[in-house]
């Protein structure tokens, strides 16, 4: 294979902005692919001189097994394509640039003319989207996770919190849920401040993935409430659980003078529960924690509501 990325290109370190495009020639016969000619671009992201490149094996991926795969793949697809018109193959995959850097890379392989007797011409254009593949990224980031916090917000834990009910029905293993909820926040608030309010929540959602595992999820849920989702976790188990975490809220050194409580809720998902019902149970356990005076706490077994009994 010819050894590209060692060579350097003709700008080193220049961005690929444009479409890189490599012509090139593929035998019916032979699954030998050789470049006939290149543009600029393509020599920006795989390096190498122009004539370097005439006569030898077209890059679509940098990975060497991986290129020969799709190269073979390719001359199948075109001799089964015979009677219909080939429509083209493409892909994105993560290559390393000639300077070493990785980049997102989308291809596309399209026929430049009819297959003539035993050889057909192609044109390989390649697109450098690393930065749209990482805008998306960023932007799912922010749609799923607290800014505050860092923590996995309400509408991502939602959809977590449905797939794992799905799962434990499948597989029939116990799941169970605990919100917390900080007692007398707004008294934090309005004695040291919103911003001191704020880093409140925020140290005591270090101290919940602190003291989580790595299976557990753990969610801003609004306000001063925050939602633990505890799979392969019977309800005893989640009681003790959640009163690790009572203790470790109250003995935090935080920055206000007093000890900062919270109350929970706990349950364990029965079979088949839907999403509303196992929300309302624990909500129904929070309320009962405050009830009974706050910094404790409250667990449900069962469907029937103690909030409206
Ligand atoms: P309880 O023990 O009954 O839970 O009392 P509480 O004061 O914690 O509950 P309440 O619902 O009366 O007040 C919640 C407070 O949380 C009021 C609101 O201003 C505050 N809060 C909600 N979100 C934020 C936030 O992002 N930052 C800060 N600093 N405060 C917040
Ligand atoms: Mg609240
Ligand atoms: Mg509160």
């Amino acid at each position: 294979m010819y050894q590209h990325y060692a060579r350097p290109g003709p700008e080193e370190g220049g961005e690929a902005t444009g479409h890189a495009v490599a012509i090139f020639n593929m035998t019916r016969d032979s699954r030998r692919a050789q470049v006939m000619d290149i543009n600029t671009d393509y020599q920006r992201l795989w390096g190498g001189a122009r004539e370097e490149w005439v006569g030898a094996t077209p890059n679509v991926v940098e990975q060497e097994a991986a290129n020969q795969q799709i190269l073979a793949q390719l001359h199948d697809v075109l001799n089964t394509s015979v009677e219909h018109a080939f429509e083209g193959i493409g892909g994105r995959e993560v290559s390393r640039r000639h300077d070493g850097s990785c980049r997102h890379i989308e291809w596309r392989i399209t026929a430049m003319g009819a297959h003539q007797h035993d050889a057909i011409t192609l044109v390989l254009t390649q697109r450098d989207v690393t930065d749209q593949v990482e805008n998306e990224a960023q932007l799912k980031r922010l749609a799923t996770t607290d800014m505050l916090t860092g923590l996995v917000n309400r509408s991502q834990f939602d959809t977590m919190l449905k797939s794992e009910l799905s799962r434990q029905d499948r597989y029939a293993r116990p799941l169970s849920l605990i919100m917390l909820d900080i007692d007398y926040f707004k008294d934090i608030n309005d004695r040291y401040g919103h911003d001191v309010g704020d880093q409140v929540l925020v140290e005591i959602a270090n101290l919940l993935k602190g003291n989580l595992r790595q299976v557990d999820y753990c969610a801003r849920w609004g306000g001063e409430e925050f939602m633990l989702l505890a799979p392969e976790t019977p309800l005893e188990h989640a009681v003790l659980l959640a009163d690790k975490i009572r203790c470790v809220i109250n003995t935090a050194s935080l920055p206000t003078s007093g000890p900062i409580t919270a109350s929970f809720g706990v349950v364990e998902a029965q079979p088949q529960e839907a999403v509303k019902s196992i929300m309302k149970r624990v909500d129904d356990a929070l309320y009962v924690a405050k009830e009974k005076g706050r910094d404790q706490v409250s667990p449900i077994e069962l469907v029937t509501s103690t909030r409206f009994a």
